[in-house]
């Protein structure tokens, strides 16, 4: 049992000027967190204990899933990141430090160089695979922006699990068994959250899903079908033909030209035209480390710059810039066009729904009309290349796609031997041939689970946490110091609780019961126990619950079994 008057956490009225999210103001408020410089913080005793929960819960689930727990260090020898290449491509997240022999190290921002070096040397052959180890550890990431508190800070607790496995099979198995521990581990601690399909870049395949808590205030939009499990970040989401294909017998003709000065963007193309939106053929020129590339898709829709990458399994893309355009179609930006023009052609889905358009002419203040693709111009391939929209049909059945916010907590990805082949980590099979082993990667942030879960739990009065996550299970407040035997009967129920394996804090403060009260709230503690005069005159105490707002009043004798009895109900409300 702890005693309020001798622990600290110094709640708070005022609402913090610099917090912009809920979770950040709360945490404040409550005294779980104090600042420290940007992006770093304290970790005050009640949100130690929260952070500490959190952390059993991910272990429990890691111990079940068959992961093993080691601790590597924070500070990594730079040779590790040369070798793996990441030391140059890491870029400026990575905080770069010398030792007094001015040899180079960094902070570990995450750790696949580190386990990989660590396999290497001990594992050599397929009888000592699968292994999967996870570590729950410091990390250090410069980020540009560290805002919303334990959200996005750059010293953070991380969860970080690698697996090693003989081949893409195995792989595959022990991907699903992390996947569905992250299930179980957001579900124990009352969190309401969807696996999204995200992107995995060069590496391919649908083999990264990023766990995201629902919550507005969330960074990351979130696309879920309303009708089945779909569910994808934006980037990822599919957007396959929907059905609006023409035939491909194209009438004969030719595009005519049309004078369109000054009009450059969709808006003001689609309204001098008098042609919806959805008919133009929009051109976007981009620069790649496979070349320069020409994007056409409905005026009405958005390129994604992810899949044009992916498909053209590029390293890096980028939208050219006013003078590169000039270069590729003799016109300014705005009147590009994909009739006769001398780069690569990729186009979108969308652009087999147009029988036929309007276009830029490759020529300053002209556009293109009665443009039929396949006939004026013939693209190289017709791919997914645009954003999801709203309102989009499912990739996976008919129901209609929507948008939410999320806050990214957990990640799982697999990793094919990226690493392995860097850092050369191989082992023997059964036949004695020297093979790759192949790796899976899977990280969770405590502290921004921590704060996702008051995204989702909190009211106007303050945090409502999930009482498998919560700093104290319940709080016995006596409503006054004053009166001797009433603190007696409380301290013992408090005891009695305490001894019964419940975390208990004791408000034996001197103050107002108001602000008692108050405090009880704003720390969130699930069930509050009022010992008031009146009641205990008449031998009664207040159970109240936090989340729910409601009262009871119950004989003092029977408190210690009444809240056990409302624990474990909450705690089914954790069930994995
Ligand atoms: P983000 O896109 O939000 O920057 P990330 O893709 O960089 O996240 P990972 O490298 O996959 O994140 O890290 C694994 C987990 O670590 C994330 O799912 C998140 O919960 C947590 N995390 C990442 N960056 C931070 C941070 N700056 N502060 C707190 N937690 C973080
Ligand atoms: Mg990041």
């Amino acid at each position: 049992m702890i005693r309020y008057s001798e622990y600290l956490m110094p709640t708070s009225k005022e609402t913090p000027s610099d917090a912009e999210v809920v979770s950040h103001r709360l945490m404040l408020r409550a005294g779980l967190i104090r600042k420290v410089a940007s992006g770093i913080y304290n970790y005050l005793p009640a949100g130690l204990r929260v952070l500490r929960k959190v952390e059993r819960i991910i272990r429990e689930e890691m111990d079940r899933a068959g992961a093993q727990e080691v601790l590597m260090p924070a500070v990594i020898p730079a040779e590790l990141w040369k070798e793996s290449g990441r030391w140059e491509a890491y870029g400026k997240e990575l905080l770069r430090f010398r030792d007094r022999a001015d040899r180079e190290f960094c902070l570990g921002p995450t750790h696949e160089e580190v386990i990989t070096d660590l396999v290497r040397r001990e594992i050599h052959s397929y009888r000592q695979l699968p292994l999967n180890l996870y570590q729950i550890q410091d990390k250090f990431r410069d980020e540009i922006r560290p805002r919303f508190g334990l959200m996005r800070g750059r010293e953070f607790f991380m969860k970080d699990a690698y697996s090693f496995d003989v081949d893409e099979e195995s792989a595959a198995v022990t991907y699903r068994k992390m996947y569905d521990a992250y299930g179980r581990i957001f579900r124990r601690m009352g969190l309401e959250f969807r696996a999204v399909e995200a992107d995995t870049g060069a590496i391919g395949g649908s083999s990264s899903h990023e766990f995201m808590v629902i919550a507005d205030s969330g960074e990351d939009a979130v696309v879920s079908c309303e009708r089945c499990e779909y569910s994808a970040n934006v980037e990822k989401a599919e957007c396959p033909p929907d059905g609006s294909e023409r035939p491909s017998s194209p009438s004969p003709g030719t595009p005519r030209k049309v004078s369109t000065p000054g009009k450059r963007t969709i808006e003001e193309v689609s309204s001098f035209l008098g042609i919806a939106p959805g008919l133009l053929l929009k051109t976007l020129l981009f620069e790649t480390d496979k070349g320069d590339v020409a994007v056409v898709l409905s005026g009405s829709h958005e390129v994604n710059e992810t899949k044009v990458k992916n498909h053209l399994g590029a390293d890096w893309v980028k939208l050219a810039g006013e003078e590169r355009v000039r270069e590729l179609t003799g016109a300014p930006s705005g009147y590009a066009g994909p009739v006769g023009l001398s780069v690569r052609v990729l186009a979108d889905h969308s652009v087999r729904g147009i029988a036929c358009g309007a276009t830029g002419a490759n020529e300053k203040d002209a556009h293109l009309v009665d443009v039929v693709p396949g006939r004026d111009f013939q693209p190289e391939a017709y791919a997914d290349l645009r954003l999801v929209e709203e309102g989009d049909r499912c990739p996976r059945c008919p129901g209609p796609l929507r948008f939410s916010r999320g806050i990214e907590v957990g990640h799982v990805f697999r990793l094919g031997t990226k690493y392995s082949k860097s850092l050369s980590a191989t082992y023997l099979d059964a036949g004695g041939k020297e093979r790759m082993i192949v790796m899976g990667c899977y990280g969770i942030g405590v502290g921004r689970t921590a704060a996702a879960a008051i995204e989702q739990h909190h009211d106007p009065d303050g945090i409502q946490w999930p009482v498998s996550i919560a700093p104290f299970e319940v709080c016995v407040l006596p409503v006054t110091m004053k009166n001797a035997a009433l603190v007696k009967e409380a301290e013992r129920v408090a005891e009695d609780l305490s001894g019964k394996g419940i975390e208990v804090l004791f408000d034996d403060r001197d103050e107002r019961p108001g602000i008692k009260f108050k405090d009880a709230d704003l720390v969130g503690i699930p069930l509050r126990v009022t010992f008031g005069e009146k009641n205990y005159e008449a031998g009664y105490a207040e159970i109240r619950d936090r989340k729910k707002g409601e009262t009871v009043r119950v004989g003092i004798s029977a408190i210690a079994d009444r809240v056990c009895a409302e624990l474990d109900l909450k705690r089914k409300e954790c069930a994995p």
